[in-house]
């Protein structure tokens, strides 16, 4: 009931400066308010970790306001509804949004949670690690900001990630010849035997991945769906076909960058190649989700695009589970378990 419940979270302490670490976080625990009229009180089901908190918790410059210190940090999530005064939202619904690393969230029908009806037999989980903005953000990066279309060679970074992994495989399924680049021979085995692409390298182990692009992509790079930057960008510049076309999705190798990162020293291949290179966010789409959601639900069902989650336990632990993400010990979408699914 209102008022018993004491609602535990993460506020940010401090900008963190390179790897971040527990020191920049506080732990923090107040009782949950009553939920007003037009109000409801989701209980936080699991925690989406994503590479853009460790932007959000920065200064630098970026797409949102950044999480101010002091603030509950940033996350979205998966919740249940456990009391609700908002008409249309009742007890016991499913909702995903931006939940906060915490608890419970008090939520407003000025800026609704979005419903959620998990199909029979679809773990709840799929709805952040498919069914979310990670399958949207693979779906209109190949759709939309870099089409690929059938016989092109599409090469993609952070290719075992939750989205990379997405990305490659609707490459394959547009008939695309698909290389992935990952950091272990584990997520090379995984994201061409599991997965179906056709090669993977893992760059880690390679001396020269400019080498090993060339030898792999015979007949040049026609889209880049690129989720690292710095070096691996240049490696694909190298070898960018004439009108080639490059998602910058995501630029992950310099996010805990402490000075200015320099460009591409292979840029001049854009000029030469006239290769369109376009940057995007997944919510620049929004109004297209459903679309998204619908393909890789035929994907999906057909068998043609799968996920994996790594489930981290336990909310406490939301502060060094997100370096997974950071040192490559995440496999597929991280996620904090902070409260149990229904009927569990
Ligand atoms: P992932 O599950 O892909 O995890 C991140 C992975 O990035 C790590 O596992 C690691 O894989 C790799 N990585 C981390 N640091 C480095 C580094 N310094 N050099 C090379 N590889 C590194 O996370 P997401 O799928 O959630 O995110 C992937 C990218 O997509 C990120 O850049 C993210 O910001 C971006 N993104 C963009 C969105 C948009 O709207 N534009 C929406 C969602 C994500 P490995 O072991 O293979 O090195």
């Amino acid at each position: 009931m209102a008022g018993e419940r004491i609602n535990h979270q993460w506020r940010l302490a401090s900008r963190p400066t390179g790897r971040l670490g527990q020191a920049d976080f506080m732990w923090h625990e107040e009782p949950m308010p009553a939920p007003n009229q037009g109000q409801a009180i989701v209980r936080v089901i699991h925690l989406s970790l994503d590479p853009t908190q460790r932007i959000w918790a920065s200064d630098m410059p970026q797409y949102m306001p950044p999480v101010e210190i002091g603030e509950v940090m940033r996350g979205g999530g998966i919740g249940i509804v456990e009391e609700s005064r908002i008409a249309g939202l009742a007890l016991g619904d499913l909702v995903s949004g931006l939940v906060g690393w915490q608890e419970y969230v008090l939520v407003d029908e000025s800026a609704p949670p979005s419903r959620i009806t998990p199909a029979p037999g679809v773990p709840l989980t799929a709805y952040l690690g498919l069914f979310s903005h990670i399958g949207a953000t693979a779906y209109f990066g190949l759709e939309d900001v870099a089409p690929a279309r059938a016989g092109e060679t599409v090469v993609v970074t952070a290719a075992a990630g939750a989205v990379g992994s997405i990305a490659g495989q609707i490459a394959r399924a547009k008939n695309c010849r698909v290389i992935g680049v990952a950091g272990s021979d584990e997520k090379c085995r995984w994201i061409t035997d599991e997965l179906g692409l056709d090669v993977a390298i893992n760059y880690r182990a390679e001396p020269d991945l400019t080498a090993a692009l060339g030898r792999a992509c015979p007949n040049g790079i026609d889209v880049v769906f690129e989720n690292v930057g710095g070096a691996q960008l240049d490696a694909s510049l190298a070898h960018i076909n004439l009108g080639g076309r490059i998602a910058i999705c995501g630029l992950i190798s310099t996010y805990e960058a402490q000075a200015p990162v320099p460009g591409p020293y292979r840029f001049s291949n854009v000029l030469m190649k006239r290769v369109r290179l376009r940057g995007f966010i997944v919510s620049d789409f929004v109004e297209r989700f459903p679309e998204a959601m619908q393909a890789l639900g035929e994907w999906y069902g057909a068998g043609k695009v799968k996920y994996r989650v790594n489930v981290v336990d336990g909310l406490e632990n939301a502060p060094s589970a997100l370096n997974k993400l950071f040192d490559g010990t995440n496999k597929g979408k991280l996620i904090v378990r902070v409260s149990d699914e229904p009927n569990s």
